[in-house]
């Protein structure tokens, strides 16, 4: 197993890192992005942790390639905000169409040199879905034909065993929302994408350990590690 790392949009002023988790065998390709949105900090912690456990070798790729791009929007978390604009309106929404940004544009691109059959953007939300069916704070995110359905809805089963709260449980959501990564790595590439939302709300520790476990389970369910 190696891990590298590498720079997206390069010598721009976007310039971010990402790592590629590689594994001898062959498998499947796994990609998770975070930091669409610079005001989510426990979905990127969340991120590099991983990438940190797998070049400690604490946690171990069996199959496959794993693409990591831990903070999307540098300038946007230094400044503490969403973005603008939200960079999860400007991904590509028909086949030919282009990026309305040059970072949604770089991730695409990434997206389409590794063509993953998994796809994961992690976020963060204002509200639990378990008390207010609009909010979408602790839900996986899916969008209509999603194949990757049964296994969000097994995760989501799985995660709730270990959350005492239920306040805190999490729920499927089904949303159509034209540039997001979400639809634009389904509709274009093919994968099986979800977005992974967990609540402002909670202690920040909880929500870096809540994303973590659902990475983990998602990379388990692919084959890639377990
Ligand atoms: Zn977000």
């Amino acid at each position: 197993m190696s891990v590298e790392k590498h720079m997206l949009a390069a010598g721009t002023p976007y310039a971010t890192p990402y790592y590629v988790v590689s594994s001898a065998a062959p498998g499947p390709v796994f990609m998770i992005i975070s930091g669409v949105h610079g005001n989510e900090p426990a979905s990127t912690r969340a991120a590099q942790g991983i990438v940190n456990r797998f070049n400690r070798g604490e946690w171990v790729l069996r199959r496959g390639k794993l693409i990591i791009v831990p903070l999307v929007n540098v300038s946007a978390r230094r400044k503490g905000i969403r973005g603008k604009p939200d960079l999860n309106r400007t991904f590509p929404v028909g086949t030919g169409a282009k990026a309305g940004h040059p970072l949604s544009a770089a991730v695409f691109q990434l997206a389409k040199r590794y063509r993953p059959s998994w796809y994961l953007d992690l976020h963060e939300a204002n509200g639990l879905s378990q008390l207010n069916p609009r909010r979408v704070g602790q839900t996986l995110i899916i969008s209509t034909g999603s194949r990757a359905a049964g296994i969000a809805k097994q995760i989501v089963k799985k995660m709730n065993l270990s959350i005492p709260n239920r306040a805190y449980r999490f729920n499927i959501r089904r949303r159509e929302r034209a540039g997001t990564s979400r639809m634009a790595m389904q509709r274009l590439l093919g994968a099986k994408a979800v977005t992974v939302e967990t609540c402002w709300s909670l202690n920040f520790s909880l929500r870096v350990r809540l994303q973590s476990e659902i990475v983990s389970h998602f990379l388990r369910a692919a084959g890639l590690t377990g």
